[in-house]
């Protein structure tokens, strides 16, 4: 048995790549690394909302080999077939074995179109780069069809369960944009149904205000509190009974853990029950979960990064504590920044869980100065910024949050979130998602 700790990554996205690089950084050469992950590489989702405007998909791809390598962290391309927490053993499909000392589960969440009837056959999905390429052939059909005269309908809709609508208010806002520089705008029926009661609701009162202001300044037919029921060709039919024609339907589908751990405590969605500040499964303290594999209500890369960055020390801690004398823990802040292509709204929301699975989030009223939303031109500049210094970071092997690269973008971004923040609030009262259903059994 190897005197080093063993410690493996399932997942080389957001979470699983911060948590192994920041452990090396922590740990040095103290603990053996090991990464799992279905695919060789890393995609920079954040920029997949480009792709239907013409966007590059070439360099939103970060082949894990390089910089898993110069952080000497051993890179097994598969997935899990079998986990023995009691034996705290993963086997993989191809019938490897790796026993470990801690285990990191970041598998990330999948797509459950099939749970609104209809959405699979009459929706262009949000979620996969090839999905956002097809939406871009729409797209060009849709704006040749405006040019030509032809009017047209784009429906834009938010079913209950999806947990991270914001790529899709991106796209909403970047195709009125670009329909508008086309100078095809005005033949272009632009709605947006959500079954939030209010927009981006997670985000709270000030983004839903921004939302509300932007949609009626674009003539986006925006519409809150409709539950999508089911979808039939050119039509999607709501649990009040309203019916909303499309020509061009639109939709981020409902959400679910991407692997389902049998014997390891999950909702019913499959996304497994952590301990809130360390990202541990309960029950399991040889196990976290950072990233959307785990219970947090909102999935986000930025908040992927926090939790992994509270997982990765907790473990360092544990293994050296002398380390990490002051391991940081899970504290939800949110940062989104939405390209609109004439402007960005930016969003940094200090968040609270509840505990009520109708209102699961809140925003953390301890921290107001916290809490700040803004639109500008500028931040297209903060969006452009991330888009170029994760992948550095990740190119590099080194966490997001690390090093004094890090405290300069930081520097950056509060002081324009500070400079550039709007200070108007409207109450807006939380939805209540139902969960259902399960992901794909390990
Ligand atoms: C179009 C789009 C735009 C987005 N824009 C933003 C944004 O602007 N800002 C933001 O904060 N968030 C954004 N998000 C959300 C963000 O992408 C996710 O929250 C983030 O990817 C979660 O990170 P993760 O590491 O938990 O999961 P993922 O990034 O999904 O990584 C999961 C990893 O696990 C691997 N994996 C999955 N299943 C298995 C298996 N069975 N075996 C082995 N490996 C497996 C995957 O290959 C992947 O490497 C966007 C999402 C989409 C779809």
């Amino acid at each position: 048995m190897s005197a080093k700790a063993r410690v493996v990554v399932v997942g080389g996205g957001f979470a699983g790549l911060e948590t192994a690089f920041t452990l090396r950084q922590r740990l040095g050469e103290k603990a053996k690394l090991a990464l799992v992950a279905d695919r060789a590489d890393f995609l920079f989702t954040p920029n997949t909302v480009y792709l239907p405007f013409g966007g590059r998909e070439d360099r939103l791809h970060i082949p894990l080999n390089r910089p898993l390598a110069r952080r000497d962290i051993a890179f097994y391309p598969g997935a899990p077939r079998d986990l023995d927490a009691d034996g705290r053993t993963l086997t993989l499909t191809d019938g490897t074995r790796l026993p470990y000392d801690h285990l990191v589960l970041a598998t990330g969440a999948a797509m459950r179109p099939q749970e609104v009837p209809g959405l699979a056959e009459h929706a262009h999905a949000v979620w996969t780069p090839g999905q956002l390429h097809a939406l871009g052939t729409r797209f060009q059909q849709l704006r040749s069809d405006a040019l030509s005269g032809y009017r047209r309908r784009v429906l834009f809709l938010v079913p209950p369960n999806n947990k991270c609508s914001g790529p899709l208010y991106e796209i909403a806002f970047m195709l009125d944009t670009w329909l508008r520089k086309a100078g095809c705008r005005d033949t272009v029926r632009i709605s947006w149904a959500t079954c939030e009661d209010g927009y981006l609701q997670a985000f709270g009162p000030r983004l839903h205000q921004v939302v509300a202001a932007e949609f009626a300044d674009r003539r986006i037919d925006g519409h809150t509190g409709l539950a999508v029921d089911k979808i039939s060709a050119g039509e999607a039919a709501f649990t009040n009974g309203e019916l909303h024609g499309f020509d061009l339907l639109v939709a981020f589908p409902p959400y679910a853990a991407s692997v389902c751990y049998p014997g390891l405590p999950a909702d019913d969605r499959g996304f497994l029950t952590l301990e809130p500040a360390t990202r541990r499964v309960v029950g399991h303290p040889e196990i976290h979960a950072p990233g959307d594999a785990g219970d947090f209500p909102v999935k986000q890369a930025f908040l992927a990064f926090l939790q992994a960055d509270a997982a990765a020390d907790d473990i360092a801690a544990a293994l050296a504590p002398k380390a990490v004398p002051r391991p940081r823990r899970f504290t939800p802040t949110s940062m989104c920044v939405m390209e609109m292509y004439d402007k960005a709204t930016f969003a940094q929301v200090p968040l609270r869980q509840t505990g009520d699975a109708a209102h699961p989030v809140s925003i953390d009223e301890s921290a107001p100065g916290d809490y700040r939303v803004g639109v500008s031109p500028l931040w297209r500049l903060g969006k452009a910024a991330l888009g170029i210094y994760l992948p550095l970071q990740f190119r590099a092997g080194r966490p997001f949050h690390g090093g004094r690269a890090w405290t300069g973008m930081q520097v950056a971004l509060d002081g324009m979130s500070r400079a550039l923040a709007s200070g108007a609030t409207v109450p807006v009262p939380a939805p209540a998602p139902d969960d259902a259903g399960r992901g794909v059994d390990l």
